[in-house]
C-alpha cells in the first residue's frame, strides 16, 4: 500500500511511521509532511526515501533540498499549503493518513477525500469545521474513511462495518465515548485558576501534541470528538454520552438495543488504531505491548462535571446549533489555546473567550468550503479581538 503521511513530524505522524515500519513489505511511503522541523523531516525521509517531501516555507525547502541532496536521496522538495493538496491526491498513491493539528489540515485531508483515498482520519478537527459537507465529499468521492481518534476507532470496531456511518440503522441506542479527565480531572476548583501551560500539557496516560493536550485538560478534545462521533457514525448529540474513566484502557463502547455493550480496550497508544486502520479488515503487529488486565486491576467510571470542563458543554451547544457554529468554536478554541500556551489568557479564560465567540458570530449555513473557511476566519477574528479586550491579567 503506498502512502501519504500529512503531518509525519508530529506525534501520530511519528507513531504511524513506526507500525509502516514494522512492515516494509506492506507499506511504502510515497510523501511525508512536516510544518517546521526541517531536521525531523529530513531524518524521516533518509529512513523512508518518500518521493516528496513538504514543508512549510520556502527557506525551509531550500534547507531541506540541501541536507537531502547531501544524503544522497532524489526526494523532490515542495513546501506551502498548495504542495499539501498535490502529495494528498497524488494518483499514485492509496492511503493518507491525515494527521496536521489544527484548521490547517482541513483543505488537504479534503483533498485526499475528493481523491477517494482511504482517509486515516487523525484530524479531528476537519470534520469539526466542516461535517455535513466533508461526509457528503467523502461518500461522493466513495473515499474509505478510517478513523485513527482512538475512541472513534473503538467505536467504529464496536460496530458491524455494515452499519458502521449509520447508527439508525445498525439498533444502536447509545454511543459511549471514554475520557480520561486530564491532569486536572481531580484538583481541587479553586487551584484552576493558576493552571500553568506546562501542567496543562502533562497528561496522565497519553503522550500527544501539545494543542490535543491542552484540549485534553479543558475536555475540549471530548467535545470535539462529540462532534466527530456525530458526523462519523450518523448519531444525534443526545445519543453521544461521555463517560470519564481515568485508566484509559477502554476507549469506546457502543450500547444496543438488546442490552448488549460493545467496547475495545488496549493499553493508550495510538499505535493500535493507527495500525487498525492502515491494515483493515486485516490485523497486523502494531508494536503496542499486550493488555495485562490483571496489572490493571481495576476500571472507574464517572460523570462529567460539567462545572470543572465547561468546555465539553459548549461543544454541545454548538453540535446541537449546526451550520457555522462548530467551525467557530473550533477557531475559537485554536485561538484560545495558543494564546494559553503563550501565557496570555488565564487557563479559565479558555472557555470564557470560547463561549464569547460563540455569542458573538452570528449563525449562518456552511453549504461549501468557501463558507467553512469564512466560518473559521470570523470565529478567529472574534477570538483574538476579544482576547485584546479582555482585562489584562498576569499567568502564572
Ligand atoms: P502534533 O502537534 O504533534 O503534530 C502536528 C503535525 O502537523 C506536525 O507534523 C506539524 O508539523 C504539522 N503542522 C502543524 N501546523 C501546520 C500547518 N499550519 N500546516 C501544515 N502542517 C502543520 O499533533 P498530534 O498530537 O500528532 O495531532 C495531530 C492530529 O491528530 C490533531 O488533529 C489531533 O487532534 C489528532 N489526534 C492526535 C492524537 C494523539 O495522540 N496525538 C490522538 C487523537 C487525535
Ligand atoms: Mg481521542
Amino acid at each position: 500500500m503506498k502512502l501519504t503521511v500529512l503531518g509525519a513530524t508530529g506525534s501520530i505522524g511519528v507513531s504511524t511511521l513506526d507500525v509502516v515500519a514494522r512492515h516494509p513489505d506492506r507499506f511504502e511511503v510515497v510523501a511525508l509532511s512536516g510544518h517546521s522541523q526541517v531536521d525531523v523531516l529530513a531524518a524521516q525521509c533518509r529512513q523512508c526515501r518518500p518521493a516528496y517531501a513538504v514543508i512549510g516555507s520556502a527557506p525551509d525547502a531550500r534547507r531541506l533540498a540541501g541536507l537531502l541532496k547531501d544524503a544522497g536521496l532524489r526526494t523532490e522538495v515542495l513546501y506551502g499549503p498548495d504542495a499539501l493538496l498535490q502529495v494528498a491526491s497524488l494518483p499514485e498513491v492509496d492511503a493518507v493518513m491525515a494527521a496536521i493539528v489544527g484548521a490547517a489540515g482541513l483543505p488537504p485531508t479534503l483533498a485526499a477525500a475528493r481523491a477517494g483515498k482511504r482517509l486515516l482520519l487523525a484530524n479531528k478537527e476537519a470534520l469539526v469545521m466542516a461535517g455535513a459537507f466533508f461526509m457528503a465529499e467523502v461518500r461522493r468521492a466513495g473515499a474509505l474513511l478510517l478513523p485513527i481518534d482512538s475512541e472513534h476507532n473503538a467505536v467504529f470496531q464496536s460496530m458491524p462495518y455494515s452499519y458502521a456511518g449509520d447508527m439508525a440503522h445498525g439498533g444502536v441506542r447509545r454511543i459511549l465515548l471514554t475520557a480520561s479527565g486530564g491532569p486536572f480531572r481531580s484538583a481541587p476548583l479553586d487551584a484552576l485558576t493558576r493552571v500553568t501551560p506546562e501542567q496543562a500539557v502533562a497528561h496522565p496516560n497519553w503522550s500527544m501534541g501539545r494543542k490535543i493536550s491542552v484540549d485534553s485538560a479543558t475536555m475540549m478534545n471530548k467535545g470535539l470528538e462529540v462532534i466527530e462521533a456525530h458526523w462519523l457514525f450518523n448519531a444525534p448529540a443526545d445519543r453521544i454520552e461521555v463517560v470519564i474513566h481515568p485508566q484509559s484502557v477502554i476507549h469506546s463502547l457502543v450500547d444496543y438495543e438488546d442490552g448488549s455493550v460493545l467496547a475495545q480496550l488496549g493499553n493508550p497508544d495510538m499505535r493500535t488504531p493507527i495500525a487498525h486502520a492502515l491494515a483493515w479488515p486485516e490485523r497486523i503487529d502494531s508494536g503496542v505491548v499486550p493488555l495485562d488486565l490483571f496489572a490493571v486491576g481495576q476500571l472507574s467510571f464517572e460523570r462529567p462535571d460539567l462545572a470543572r470542563f465547561p468546555c465539553l458543554e459548549l461543544a454541545y451547544r454548538a453540535l446541537r446549533a449546526e451550520g457555522n457554529a462548530a467551525a467557530v468554536l473550533n477557531a475559537a478554541n485554536e485561538v484560545a489555546v495558543t494564546a494559553f500556551l503563550d501565557r496570555r489568557l488565564p487557563y479559565l479564560g479558555i472557555a470564557e473567550l470560547i463561549a464569547a465567540t460563540l455569542d458573538a458570530v452570528p449563525q449562518a449555513a456552511v453549504p461549501d468550503l468557501a463558507a467553512v473557511l469564512e466560518a473559521d476566519r470570523q470565529g478567529r477574528a472574534a477570538a483574538v479581538d476579544l482576547l485584546a479586550r479582555r482585562p489584562c491579567a498576569t499567568q502564572p
